[in-house]
């Protein structure tokens, strides 16, 4: 539950206080903590955190896997809830109203790639992120994420959920949800495309479901074939394990890798048709990568690979009801704030099945 005096610290212009769940360094557990939060601004909007996805992005961060993170680290950036209180000049949203947050809490607003809401690639660097960042708009203070009862953010980056949608699974679409919908609609998928999903977790059950409602005919790459039941219950037409890749050459118009450890990305462009095109959204860990030979990648007959990071305000907006008008939503299981531990050993260690959704309400008082 929100605190009261959180409702009064908003509407006198202190800052907003706040609990939940923090790391003080690469090798800690999470344990409670308590911090503050940015004063309510003119146009930003408080919202009450009611549930907040797990990413394979918050195990990297926590654990310093891509650069030295900033602790003590309060991570999540798939954040749904209740709006509590709104700045002055807010227009988009009322008090009562649902919201989520995803990937970023600002940015410029001025460079073209701010104007187009591509924000995630703010050309004068000034995108934030959810946690983990320096607020170049609040004097350098960090960034504090979603394992916490509440969110200070400004509602141009604050999505809008209508008050019927279920929470506990709007929460993961703000990150799993966009960064999958966004490489799909940029390589045009259509019906009767084939398409390849490595990395079958939380973002590769969302890139598989709209894959499907795109038309494509979806198979899945893992590691092993603990989901194949799943992988077929939810509709691909098969599931491959990564030691038979050489048998399913140059059958593929699209694949997504979202493998978050060390793999080869020859293997699965190997994969491709003539033409075919792979979106690369997975980040393992720095320092993992695996060099490509230059010669085998000019063989390629003109596949086209890129980078994909999760997608602009306003295709959020534009995926986010895409899902709830076609009831495309994460499969998840939701677990109290004291599992986070639980969750991130199994994340790690190949024992979750998909998205682990914190419930916090959970949170103790
Ligand atoms: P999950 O942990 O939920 O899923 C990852 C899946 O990949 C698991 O099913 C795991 O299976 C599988 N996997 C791991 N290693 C391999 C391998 N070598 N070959 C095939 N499958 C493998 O992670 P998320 O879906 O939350 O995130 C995936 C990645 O995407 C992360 O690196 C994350 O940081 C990144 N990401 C990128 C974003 C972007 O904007 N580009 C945004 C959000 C996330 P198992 O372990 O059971 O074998
Ligand atoms: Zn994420």
């Amino acid at each position: 539950m929100l605190l009261k005096s959180n409702l009064d610290e908003a509407q006198t212009g202190k800052r907003i206080s706040a609990k939940g769940y923090a790391v003080a360094n690469k090798d800690d557990t999470f344990k409670p903590f308590s911090f503050t939060r940015h004063a309510l601004g003119e146009n930003d909007i408080l919202i009450e955190i009611l549930y907040a996805g797990i990413c394979h992005s918050d195990i990297h961060s926590a654990r310093s896997e891509w650069h030295e993170g900033i602790y003590p680290m309060v991570p999540g950036h798939e954040i749904a809830g209740k709006v509590v209180a709104v700045g002055s000049k807010v227009s988009k949203f009322q008090v009562g109203d649902y919201a989520g947050v995803g990937c970023m809490v600002n940015s410029c607003g001025e460079c073209a790639a701010c104007k187009a809401s591509n924000e995630q690639f703010c050309e004068n660097g000034k995108m934030v992120l959810t946690y983990d960042c320096k607020d170049c708009f609040h004097n350098d203070e960090p960034t504090f994420g979603g394992y916490s009862n509440n969110i200070v953010v400004s509602e141009k980056f604050a999505i809008k959920v209508p008050k019927d949608a279920p929470l506990d699974k709007v929460a993961p679409l703000l990150c799993a949800g966009i960064t999958t919908y966004s490489p799909l609609k940029f390589s045009k998928i259509k019906k009767g495309d084939k398409v390849g999903v490595a990395g079958f977790g939380g973002l590769g059950v969302m890139a598989l479901k709209y894959a499907i409602k795109m038309g494509a005919e979806v198979s899945v790459f893992a590691r092993n074939e603990n989901k194949k039941q799943e992988a077929l219950r939810l509709g691909a037409k098969a599931l491959y394990t990564t030691d038979k890749l050489d048998s399913i050459k140059e059958r593929f118009d699209f694949i997504i890798s979202t493998i978050p450890t060390r793999y080869d990305p020859m293997s699965y462009i190997n994969l491709l048709k003539n033409g075919g095109e792979m979106a690369i959204v997975g980040l393992p860990p720095s320092g993992e990568s695996i060099e490509t030979d230059m010669t085998r990648l000019v063989f390629q007959a003109n596949k086209k690979v890129y980078g994909s990071l999760i997608g602009g305000i306003k295709e959020t907006q534009e995926m986010l009801d895409f899902s709830l008008e076609h009831r495309i939503y994460p499969e998840t299981e939701i677990i109290r704030a004291d599992e986070i531990n639980m969750a991130y050993e199994n994340l790690t260690n190949g024992k979750a099945k998909f998205r682990y959704v914190i419930d916090m309400g959970s949170l103790e008082s």
